[in-house]
This record gives C-alpha cells, structure tokens and sequence, in this order.
C-alpha cells in the first residue's frame, strides 16, 4: 500500500470566562442551571430589544490573537449569520465575518522529535453561541441558557500531520487559554470545544483532496481517536478506487463510531450581512495598549528561559510551565532559596506536585507557600534537618499553615547527631534482631539498609542515617 500522509484543520470555539454573556448581562455560565432560567429578551431575540457588546470580550480575544501573533486591526464589523435552527430563537448568530477582530496569526506547535510546527490561524474572531437541543423520547426539547455565551472561533489552516498533532494542538492551546486567564478551556464543559477538518494525500503531494468534517468530539481523547478512524476510513475509500465525499461526520461518544450527518454548506448559504443593530468596533491605541499591558511571557518563552536562565534540563522546564500559577510558584521558590534551581525544581517536581494532584488545588492555593518550601530545603541543606524529615515537613506546612523553623522546633524535628544516642539505638535493634544478625555475619551485608531502617524507625526518622550506618557496621564487624 503507498504511504498517505493525513491533512488536518482545526474549527475551535472556545468559551470566555466572562461574567456576562456577551449582548446582554446574563451570567455567561449556566452549566449548573436548569434550561431556560438564564435567558432574557435580548438573548432570546424578542422584537424592540438591542445587543450591547461587553467589552471584557473584547479584551479577552485581543489577549488570545496577541498570543497568536495575529494583527489586530483598528476596526472590526459584527455580521449576522443566518440560519434556521430551533435552537437559534433570532433566526441568525452575530457573528464576525471578513472584518474581524484579527486576521492572520501562527501558534507554534513543539513536536516530540524537538522541531516545531508553525500551524496558521486562518480565522480568528467573536461570537455569539447558540442554544442546544437534544431528544426526549419522541421530542425535541430547546435549552437557550447557552444563547448569546461568548465564544471565541478559531480557525487553523490543514497545517496538521496526524491525530496526535491535533491532539498536542489541543494541549498546547488549552494551555494558552488557561495561562492568557480567558477560558477555563474545559472540554468536558464545552468551554472548548473542536470540529476536525480530515484529508488525506499520498506522501510528497502538494494538492488538498476533498475533506470530511468531524464534529461534536468532547475530549482531546475522542478528537485522536475520531481522527485515526476517519483517516482509516479514507484509505480503504481511495483504495477501493472510490472517491473521498465531503462529509460531515458526527462523533457518537457511547460506540466510538463515526456517523454522516448531512453532506456540508457552504459559507454563502449562510448569507453573512453587517449587523445593522451593533456600531462598528473601534479599537483605539489606548485600549489596545491597556489591554496588553499586562500580556504575560508565554509558556513556551518561559519554558525557554527556565532552561536557560536555571539551567534546567528540557524536562523539568517543560513540566514547571504547564501552568502559569506552577511556574510563578517555582521562580518565588528559586528567588527565597538563592541557591540551585535544580534542587528546587526536585523538590516541586516530586513531592509539591503530588500534593497538588491528589488534594486537587491550585499551585497558589497551597498552604505550602514558595518561601515554606525554599525554608525546608534550606534548613535540609544546612543539616538541620534530614531528608525524611523535609518531607515530612512539606505535609506538616501543607497541614497547619505554619513556618517550617516552627514546627522544626515546637515538635523537636532537628536532627540526631549525638554519637551516643544513636549507638544506643544502634544496640537495641542488634540486640532485637539476632536472625538477622546472624544473616549478616554469614555474608548479607546488604541487611544493612535494614538496620539503618530499623533505627531511623525507632528515632522517628530524626537520626543521621549516615552515622547510623557507621555505627552499624562497626558494632556488626
Ligand atoms: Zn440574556
């Protein structure tokens, strides 16, 4: 069989995280709201009312098509959309159409082979959403709760190779979203949600060949998987010496299979016109320059200052700038600690971060502060303290919000160097432990490691195990 190579673009809508929606001021979240208790005139698009456009959706999308390296034009037009939907209670969406709020723009896309892949923005603009529908038995139920939500459309150009650059396309957007503060960027909540655009051509070719669409994929999981048997589908259509139809295609979650929904529009049956109730939109020098004034280093940025400024290996770096709140958290911790990087990223990488999982919270939310953590390393390093005992630390800190050097003190966590005291700990484990000993004198030197064990057991962790193993192996000779 001759090697096909996989084109893919991608049709993101992503949800603001905006109070209000974006014409009117109902709350742009309903996910756990009964259908239709949060709607209002303008949303539902009764006659005599009038869209007012919220300006933090504004400032919200100028951040994502800044982040896109997108140019931002002065002036931007809504335009209505129209369709006839049961979902769509005006009979058009307010849309933006070819004068959008940006044009142009690239996300850079790291590869696992280390090269990155420049993937076009085609279309970048805001919008309204539209209600839902789903079956009840033999009817058709209508929730406009979700009506006038706004949403950001992203359009790529096919600059996509395979199912999981898609998916890493996913990652690495959600990421942005989350780190720009402008979506919460769930899939599982709709906040982002992904239509794939699937071709496939023979390997060196140039040509686009008719596409299919795939649409309703809820998770970066069901987009890859959605994706691989698509492009499955298309072979043995070529290879059959069928040609490929353009399709859309809708994802059924329950049987992971692939369904035809309707062979596809096209942009001018939706008949775009500027929509004559909302002025154009104006984007002064001033606004544009206070928006952007807090942009943020972006995470691929930081993940290449973390590597050049800490020294950090590829890895480390990469992790420390998944999310925005983990990497502030790691530079305060440096900046307290003054000492190598490394050992801070050690300590956040292993143990902090599996705090943070298994309790679910914020980087920023920890008890733990970045200077707690920097204290416990410090105090490791000057010998106050062992290792065990560091870590027992964290979840101390993590538990009562108190400094490390407190609780260091109040409950006598410093270390045991006392020669003596930890000879007589020494004796008692020999003394207790006659098969082992007996073990060890006939050639199990490794049992060491156990006495050592048994005495940090019985000091509570508190003793030099170094010493401890000194001892040992002078009082076992
Ligand atoms: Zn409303």
């Amino acid at each position: 069989m001759p090697d096909y190579e996989t084109v893919i673009g991608l049709e993101t809508h992503i949800q603001l995280n905006t109070e209000t929606k974006i014409f009117c001021s109902c709350k742009a979240d309903s996910w756990n709201q009964p259908p239709n208790t949060n709607i209002c005139p303008v949303c539902c698009g009764l006659p005599g009312t009038l869209p007012v456009l919220n300006e933090k959706v504004v400032e919200k999308a100028v951040l994502l098509a800044r982040a896109m390296h997108a140019e931002i034009p002065k002036v931007s037009y809504f335009d209505r959309k129209n369709y006839f939907y049961p979902d769509l209670p005006k009979g058009y969406q307010i849309s933006q159409f070819d004068e959008s709020l940006a044009k142009g723009g690239y996300l850079d896309l790291p590869l696992p082979d280390g090269s990155t892949r420049k993937v076009r923005i085609h279309k970048l603009h805001i919008e309204e959403d539209a209600g839902k529908t789903k079956n009840q038995g033999s009817e058709r139920w209508v929730d406009f709760n979700r009506c006038g939500v706004p949403l950001i459309e992203m359009v790529t150009e096919p600059d996509l190779r395979g199912a999981d650059e898609a998916a890493q396309y996913l990652i690495r957007l959600r990421q942005i979203l989350r780190w720009l503060g402008i979506s919460e960027a769930d899939m599982e909540k709709a906040h982002l949600r992904c239509d794939a655009n699937v071709s496939i051509r023979l390997k060196g070719e140039t040509i686009l060949n008719p596409k299919t669409e795939i649409k309703n994929v809820n998770s970066i999981e069901a987009v890859k998987d959605a994706i691989e048997k698509e492009v499955e589908r298309q072979i043995r259509e070529v290879e059959a010496g069928r040609r490929i139809q353009t399709w859309t295609l809708e994802w059924d979650e329950d049987t992971a299979t692939l369904k035809k929904m309707r062979s596809k529009e096209t942009e001018a049956d939706y008949r775009y016109f500027r929509d004559p109730d909302l002025l154009p939109l104006y984007l002064d020098d001033a606004w544009r320059e206070q928006i952007l004034s807090g942009f943020p280093e972006l995470p691929l940025e930081r993940r290449e200052r973390f590597t050049s400024q800490y020294g950090l290996p590829e890895y480390d770096a990469d992790i420390l700038t998944s999310e925005r709140n983990l990497s502030d958290y790691f530079e305060t911790a440096v900046k307290a600690y003054g000492g190598d990087p490394k050992r801070i990223s050690n300590w956040l990488m292993n143990d902090v971060l599996r705090m943070i999982n298994e309790q679910n919270i914020l980087p920023n939310d920890l008890k733990l502060s970045p200077i707690f953590l920097a204290e416990i390393i410090q105090l490791v390093d000057q010998g106050l303290i062992n290792t065990t005992t560091g870590k027992t630390l964290l979840e101390k800190v993590q538990t009562t919000g108190k400094s490390p050097r407190e609780l260091v003190e109040s409950e006598g966590l410093a270390k045991v160097s006392d020669d003596n005291a930890i000879r007589s700990v020494c004796q008692e484990v020999i003394a207790e432990s006659p098969n082992e000993v007996s073990s060890y004198k006939s050639g199990k030197i490794n049992l060491i490691g156990w006495f050592v064990g048994q005495v940090m057991k019985k000091m509570k962790g508190k003793a030099d195990p170094t010493l401890a193993r000194k001892i040992l192996e002078e009082l076992l000779a």
